[in-house]
């Protein structure tokens, strides 16, 4: 499948819609979800035209997932997350009803989110 340069997220990135943005770089832009499903839910996405996760791990540079991680890190810390914890989510093709065709994930926190459960 060939990445959709008109998915939502592309057209966030380049400034076509707007976002509550939480943090920007040269590599990574993470936003507030339109729709949040737990107190904290902020997307974080790479720059790169990556369709979902495993498209990223395949074809993403060192670098490219080096500062992704790091992101997810420093979100989690400014966000007053680390000491009560989080959880990351990435969505991925149909069965994992992946909903925008570019990569991203879910960080969701702020209160506690109960074990994970089977669907
Ligand atoms: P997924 O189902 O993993 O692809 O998640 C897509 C997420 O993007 C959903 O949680 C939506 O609420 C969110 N979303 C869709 N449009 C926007 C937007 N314009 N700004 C912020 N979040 C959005």
């Amino acid at each position: 499948m060939a990445y959709d340069d008109n998915n939502i997220f592309a057209r966030i990135l380049r400034g076509e819609i707007p976002c509550k943005k939480v943090l920007e770089n040269d590599y990574v832009l993470a936003f507030h979800d339109i729709a949040p499903k737990a107190p904290t839910h902020i997307l974080v996405i790479p720059k790169g035209k990556y369709i979902a996760i495993d498209d990223f791990g395949a074809k993403a540079s060192a670098q490219e997932i080096k500062e992704f991680y790091a992101a997810i890190s420093k979100i989690a810390e400014d966000n007053n997350l680390k000491q009560t914890g989080f959880r990351v989510i990435s969505n991925a093709g149909i069965h994992g009803g992946q909903e925008v065709p570019h990569f991203h994930v879910h960080i969701l926190g702020g209160k506690y989110l109960g074990p994970m459960i089977s669907v």
